[in-house]
Protein backbone atom coordinates (compact mmCIF):
# COMPACT_ATOMS: atom_id res chain seq x y z
CA UNK A 1 0.00 0.00 0.00
CA UNK A 2 1.36 3.86 -0.89
CA UNK A 3 2.04 5.69 2.10
CA UNK A 4 -0.47 7.95 2.84
CA UNK A 5 0.58 11.71 3.68
CA UNK A 6 -1.43 14.74 4.71
CA UNK A 7 -0.19 17.99 4.21
CA UNK A 8 -1.47 20.58 5.72
CA UNK A 9 -0.59 24.64 4.77
CA UNK A 10 0.01 27.32 2.19
CA UNK A 11 -0.56 27.61 -1.51
CA UNK A 12 0.42 30.47 -3.17
CA UNK A 13 1.55 32.07 -6.74
CA UNK A 14 5.46 33.62 -6.97
CA UNK A 15 5.38 36.25 -9.48
CA UNK A 16 8.69 37.02 -9.64
CA UNK A 17 10.43 39.88 -11.73
CA UNK A 18 14.63 39.30 -12.31
CA UNK A 19 16.07 42.58 -13.42
CA UNK A 20 19.82 44.27 -13.15
CA UNK A 21 19.04 45.85 -9.46
CA UNK A 22 16.04 45.84 -7.19
CA UNK A 23 14.36 49.64 -7.37
CA UNK A 24 14.27 51.68 -4.73
CA UNK A 25 11.33 53.40 -3.24
CA UNK A 26 9.44 55.02 -5.70
CA UNK A 27 11.30 53.91 -8.46
CA UNK A 28 10.64 51.77 -11.64
CA UNK A 29 13.09 49.71 -13.60
CA UNK A 30 12.48 48.59 -17.24
CA UNK A 31 14.27 45.58 -18.71
CA UNK A 32 12.95 42.77 -16.44
CA UNK A 33 11.77 39.60 -17.18
CA UNK A 34 8.87 38.01 -15.57
CA UNK A 35 8.24 34.19 -14.21
CA UNK A 36 5.09 32.43 -12.78
CA UNK A 37 5.33 29.67 -10.39
CA UNK A 38 3.52 27.57 -8.00
CA UNK A 39 4.36 27.86 -4.70
CA UNK A 40 3.75 27.99 -0.65
CA UNK A 41 5.50 26.15 1.68
CA UNK A 42 2.69 23.78 2.14
CA UNK A 43 2.65 23.25 -1.98
CA UNK A 44 5.97 22.80 -2.15
CA UNK A 45 5.85 19.86 -0.02
CA UNK A 46 3.53 18.55 -1.03
CA UNK A 47 4.30 18.41 -4.51
CA UNK A 48 7.53 17.12 -3.46
CA UNK A 49 6.13 14.18 -1.53
CA UNK A 50 3.78 13.54 -4.90
CA UNK A 51 6.73 13.31 -6.72
CA UNK A 52 8.53 10.95 -4.65
CA UNK A 53 5.31 8.36 -5.37
CA UNK A 54 3.54 8.97 -1.84
CA UNK A 55 -0.32 9.30 -1.59
CA UNK A 56 -1.17 12.57 -0.77
CA UNK A 57 -3.91 14.67 0.60
CA UNK A 58 -3.44 18.55 0.91
CA UNK A 59 -5.38 20.42 3.06
CA UNK A 60 -5.06 24.05 2.51
CA UNK A 61 -7.43 27.22 1.01
CA UNK A 62 -6.94 29.20 -2.25
CA UNK A 63 -9.01 31.90 -3.82
CA UNK A 64 -12.15 31.59 -6.30
CA UNK A 65 -9.94 32.90 -9.26
CA UNK A 66 -7.70 32.25 -11.95
CA UNK A 67 -4.69 31.67 -9.33
CA UNK A 68 -6.61 29.00 -7.47
CA UNK A 69 -7.55 27.17 -10.39
CA UNK A 70 -4.42 27.21 -11.57
CA UNK A 71 -2.85 25.54 -8.16
CA UNK A 72 -5.72 22.96 -8.02
CA UNK A 73 -4.70 21.75 -11.48
CA UNK A 74 -1.43 21.83 -10.56
CA UNK A 75 -2.09 19.23 -7.71
CA UNK A 76 -4.23 17.14 -9.43
CA UNK A 77 -1.69 16.20 -12.30
CA UNK A 78 1.12 15.64 -10.00
CA UNK A 79 -1.98 13.10 -8.60
CA UNK A 80 -2.36 14.94 -4.81
CA UNK A 81 -6.32 14.62 -3.42
CA UNK A 82 -7.78 17.77 -4.03
CA UNK A 83 -10.90 17.13 -1.83
CA UNK A 84 -9.93 19.52 1.22
CA UNK A 85 -7.94 22.43 -0.82
CA UNK A 86 -11.17 24.83 -0.04
CA UNK A 87 -12.34 27.91 -1.80
CA UNK A 88 -12.27 31.25 0.11
CA UNK A 89 -15.28 33.47 -2.29
CA UNK A 90 -13.76 36.65 -0.16
CA UNK A 91 -10.07 36.23 -0.15
CA UNK A 92 -7.85 35.99 -3.07
CA UNK A 93 -5.04 33.15 -3.67
CA UNK A 94 -1.61 33.97 -2.03
CA UNK A 95 0.72 35.63 -3.76
CA UNK A 96 4.29 36.19 -3.27
CA UNK A 97 5.49 39.34 -5.32
CA UNK A 98 9.15 38.69 -5.59
CA UNK A 99 12.06 40.66 -7.14
CA UNK A 100 15.79 39.29 -8.19
CA UNK A 101 18.39 41.66 -9.46
CA UNK A 102 21.73 40.15 -11.07
CA UNK A 103 23.35 38.77 -8.01
CA UNK A 104 20.40 36.96 -6.94
CA UNK A 105 19.59 39.16 -4.16
CA UNK A 106 15.75 39.56 -3.46
CA UNK A 107 13.13 41.31 -2.04
CA UNK A 108 9.88 39.68 -1.67
CA UNK A 109 6.39 41.07 -0.38
CA UNK A 110 3.67 38.26 0.56
CA UNK A 111 -0.05 38.77 0.24
CA UNK A 112 -1.44 35.72 2.26
CA UNK A 113 -4.89 36.10 0.80
CA UNK A 114 -6.81 32.81 1.73
CA UNK A 115 -4.19 31.30 3.03
CA UNK A 116 -5.17 33.30 6.55
CA UNK A 117 -8.10 32.10 6.29
CA UNK A 118 -7.72 28.93 6.57
CA UNK A 119 -10.93 27.75 9.42
CA UNK A 120 -10.37 25.15 12.05
CA UNK A 121 -13.55 23.69 10.88
CA UNK A 122 -12.17 23.12 7.74
CA UNK A 123 -9.34 21.43 8.69
CA UNK A 124 -11.03 19.64 11.14
CA UNK A 125 -13.55 17.58 8.17
CA UNK A 126 -9.88 16.91 6.67
CA UNK A 127 -8.17 15.34 10.35
CA UNK A 128 -11.62 12.98 9.67
CA UNK A 129 -9.87 11.22 7.15
CA UNK A 130 -6.29 10.68 8.90
CA UNK A 131 -6.05 7.15 10.73
CA UNK A 132 -3.63 5.40 12.71
CA UNK A 133 -0.07 5.97 11.24
CA UNK A 134 -0.74 8.16 8.22
CA UNK A 135 1.81 11.20 8.82
CA UNK A 136 0.62 14.70 8.80
CA UNK A 137 3.28 17.87 7.96
CA UNK A 138 2.50 21.22 8.64
CA UNK A 139 4.13 24.47 8.49
CA UNK A 140 3.50 28.14 9.43
CA UNK A 141 2.03 29.96 6.79
CA UNK A 142 -1.24 29.57 7.84
CA UNK A 143 -3.23 30.86 10.47
CA UNK A 144 -1.35 29.62 13.89
CA UNK A 145 -4.42 28.84 15.59
CA UNK A 146 -5.29 26.29 13.11
CA UNK A 147 -1.74 24.96 12.69
CA UNK A 148 -2.28 24.29 16.87
CA UNK A 149 -5.56 23.06 16.10
CA UNK A 150 -4.37 20.25 13.85
CA UNK A 151 -1.09 19.31 15.76
CA UNK A 152 -3.19 17.89 18.79
CA UNK A 153 -5.68 16.78 16.68
CA UNK A 154 -3.94 14.49 14.26
CA UNK A 155 -1.87 13.28 17.46
CA UNK A 156 -5.42 12.03 18.72
CA UNK A 157 -5.81 10.18 15.82
CA UNK A 158 -2.40 8.55 16.41
CA UNK A 159 -0.74 10.03 13.35
CA UNK A 160 2.70 10.43 13.04
CA UNK A 161 3.23 14.63 13.25
CA UNK A 162 5.76 16.93 11.66
CA UNK A 163 5.95 20.22 11.99
CA UNK A 164 8.54 22.34 9.86
CA UNK A 165 8.33 25.85 11.71
CA UNK A 166 8.72 27.98 9.13
CA UNK A 167 8.87 30.81 8.47
CA UNK A 168 10.40 31.44 11.70
CA UNK A 169 7.31 32.56 14.40
CA UNK A 170 6.22 31.80 18.36
CA UNK A 171 4.02 29.27 18.88
CA UNK A 172 1.67 27.74 21.66
CA UNK A 173 4.57 25.71 23.24
CA UNK A 174 1.89 23.15 24.55
CA UNK A 175 1.63 22.06 21.40
CA UNK A 176 5.43 20.67 21.10
CA UNK A 177 4.73 17.67 23.11
CA UNK A 178 2.11 16.60 20.25
CA UNK A 179 5.17 16.32 17.89
CA UNK A 180 6.87 13.35 16.66
CA UNK A 181 9.28 15.35 14.91
CA UNK A 182 10.51 19.39 14.63
CA UNK A 183 12.46 20.52 11.53
CA UNK A 184 13.62 23.63 12.32
CA UNK A 185 16.09 25.33 10.23
CA UNK A 186 19.26 27.46 11.92
CA UNK A 187 17.30 30.52 11.82
CA UNK A 188 14.05 28.81 13.44
CA UNK A 189 15.68 26.76 15.98
CA UNK A 190 17.41 30.38 17.43
CA UNK A 191 13.92 31.85 17.62
CA UNK A 192 12.08 28.99 19.67
CA UNK A 193 15.28 28.32 21.60
CA UNK A 194 17.04 31.28 22.19
CA UNK A 195 20.19 29.69 21.16
CA UNK A 196 21.94 30.72 17.65
CA UNK A 197 22.89 27.91 16.18
CA UNK A 198 25.88 27.84 14.62
CA UNK A 199 27.82 24.19 14.83
CA UNK A 200 26.68 20.93 16.18
CA UNK A 201 27.58 21.72 19.62
CA UNK A 202 25.30 24.83 19.66
CA UNK A 203 22.63 22.56 17.82
CA UNK A 204 22.86 19.74 20.30
CA UNK A 205 21.63 22.68 23.16
CA UNK A 206 18.72 23.83 21.06
CA UNK A 207 17.60 20.41 20.42
CA UNK A 208 17.90 19.82 24.04
CA UNK A 209 15.95 23.07 24.30
CA UNK A 210 12.90 21.14 21.91
CA UNK A 211 13.27 18.31 24.48
CA UNK A 212 12.47 20.29 27.70
CA UNK A 213 9.67 21.40 25.74
CA UNK A 214 7.93 17.66 24.82
CA UNK A 215 9.38 17.25 21.32
CA UNK A 216 10.86 13.66 21.24
CA UNK A 217 12.66 14.38 17.81
CA UNK A 218 14.13 17.45 16.91
CA UNK A 219 15.99 17.61 13.24
CA UNK A 220 17.70 21.28 12.65
CA UNK A 221 18.71 21.36 8.68
CA UNK A 222 21.99 22.69 8.31
CA UNK A 223 21.98 24.38 4.87
CA UNK A 224 24.96 22.27 2.47
CA UNK A 225 25.92 20.43 5.79
CA UNK A 226 23.36 18.57 5.94
CA UNK A 227 20.88 17.62 8.85
CA UNK A 228 21.13 17.22 12.39
CA UNK A 229 19.43 14.26 14.63
CA UNK A 230 18.97 14.57 18.55
CA UNK A 231 16.76 12.09 20.21
CA UNK A 232 17.03 10.10 23.25
CA UNK A 233 19.28 7.15 21.18
CA UNK A 234 20.51 9.47 18.89
CA UNK A 235 23.15 12.67 18.60
CA UNK A 236 24.54 13.22 15.25
CA UNK A 237 24.62 14.85 11.85
CA UNK A 238 23.86 12.79 8.32
CA UNK A 239 25.29 14.50 6.07
CA UNK A 240 24.41 16.36 2.53
CA UNK A 241 25.49 14.99 -0.62
CA UNK A 242 28.03 17.48 -2.14
CA UNK A 243 26.31 18.92 -5.54
CA UNK A 244 26.98 22.13 -7.38
CA UNK A 245 23.88 24.25 -6.17
CA UNK A 246 22.25 27.18 -8.59
CA UNK A 247 18.93 27.68 -6.58
CA UNK A 248 18.62 26.70 -3.14
CA UNK A 249 14.86 28.00 -2.99
CA UNK A 250 12.57 25.09 -1.46
CA UNK A 251 15.42 22.78 -0.52
CA UNK A 252 13.73 23.07 3.02
CA UNK A 253 10.45 22.38 1.61
CA UNK A 254 11.90 19.29 -0.76
CA UNK A 255 13.74 17.64 2.55
CA UNK A 256 10.45 17.96 4.85
CA UNK A 257 8.45 16.25 1.66
CA UNK A 258 11.03 13.54 1.55
CA UNK A 259 11.42 13.17 5.32
CA UNK A 260 7.45 12.38 5.17
CA UNK A 261 8.01 9.96 2.74
CA UNK A 262 10.54 7.80 3.92
CA UNK A 263 9.17 7.67 7.33
CA UNK A 264 5.69 6.80 6.12
CA UNK A 265 7.81 3.88 4.16
CA UNK A 266 8.62 2.66 7.59
CA UNK A 267 11.87 4.08 7.48
CA UNK A 268 13.83 4.62 10.48
CA UNK A 269 14.98 8.42 11.23
CA UNK A 270 18.37 8.59 10.14
CA UNK A 271 17.38 6.40 6.94
CA UNK A 272 14.59 8.94 6.45
CA UNK A 273 16.79 11.88 7.07
CA UNK A 274 19.44 10.56 4.67
CA UNK A 275 16.86 10.06 1.58
CA UNK A 276 15.61 13.52 2.50
CA UNK A 277 19.57 15.16 2.23
CA UNK A 278 19.72 12.93 -1.01
CA UNK A 279 16.42 14.30 -2.69
CA UNK A 280 16.79 18.13 -1.63
CA UNK A 281 20.24 17.96 -2.46
CA UNK A 282 19.23 17.09 -5.68
CA UNK A 283 16.68 20.00 -6.18
CA UNK A 284 19.70 22.46 -5.60
CA UNK A 285 21.16 21.78 -8.51
CA UNK A 286 17.96 22.84 -10.39
CA UNK A 287 15.94 25.97 -10.71
CA UNK A 288 12.61 26.51 -8.99
CA UNK A 289 10.54 25.45 -6.33
CA UNK A 290 8.23 22.63 -6.74
CA UNK A 291 9.81 21.94 -10.54
CA UNK A 292 13.23 21.47 -8.89
CA UNK A 293 11.68 18.28 -6.66
CA UNK A 294 13.19 15.21 -7.63
CA UNK A 295 10.95 12.35 -8.94
CA UNK A 296 11.38 9.02 -7.08
CA UNK A 297 13.53 7.43 -9.60
CA UNK A 298 16.19 9.71 -9.11
CA UNK A 299 17.14 9.46 -5.54
CA UNK A 300 19.42 6.13 -5.27
P1 LIG B 1 15.14 27.06 2.02
O1 LIG B 1 14.64 28.25 2.83
O2 LIG B 1 16.17 27.40 1.00
O3 LIG B 1 14.04 26.21 1.49
P2 LIG B 1 15.88 26.08 4.59
O4 LIG B 1 16.60 27.26 5.16
O5 LIG B 1 14.51 25.78 5.07
O6 LIG B 1 15.91 26.12 3.02
P3 LIG B 1 18.26 24.48 4.68
O7 LIG B 1 18.79 24.02 5.99
O8 LIG B 1 18.99 25.58 3.99
O9 LIG B 1 16.71 24.76 4.87
O10 LIG B 1 18.21 23.24 3.67
C1 LIG B 1 17.40 22.13 3.88
C2 LIG B 1 18.14 20.87 3.46
O11 LIG B 1 18.42 20.96 2.07
C3 LIG B 1 19.48 20.67 4.15
O12 LIG B 1 19.35 20.00 5.39
C4 LIG B 1 20.23 19.86 3.11
O13 LIG B 1 19.88 18.50 3.24
C5 LIG B 1 19.68 20.39 1.78
N1 LIG B 1 20.56 21.43 1.21
C6 LIG B 1 20.42 22.77 1.30
N2 LIG B 1 21.42 23.41 0.66
C7 LIG B 1 22.20 22.45 0.14
C8 LIG B 1 23.40 22.44 -0.64
N3 LIG B 1 24.01 23.59 -1.03
N4 LIG B 1 23.95 21.25 -1.00
C9 LIG B 1 23.35 20.08 -0.63
N5 LIG B 1 22.23 20.01 0.09
C10 LIG B 1 21.65 21.17 0.48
Amino acid sequence: MKPKIFVIGSSNTDMVVKSEKLPAAGETILGGTFLMNAGGKGANQAVAAAKLGADVTFVSKVGDDIFGKQAIQGFQKEGINTDFVFTDVENPSGVALILVDAKGENSIAVASGANGNLQISEVAKAIEQISTNDTVLLQLEIPIPTVEFAIKKCYESEAKVILNPAPAQKLDETVFQYLDIITPNETEAELLTGIKVTDLKTAEQAALKFHEKGIKNVIITLGSKGAYLHNSTTNRLIAAPVVQAVDTTAAGDVFNGALAVALSEGNDLEQAIDFACKAAAISVTRMGAQASAPLRSEVV
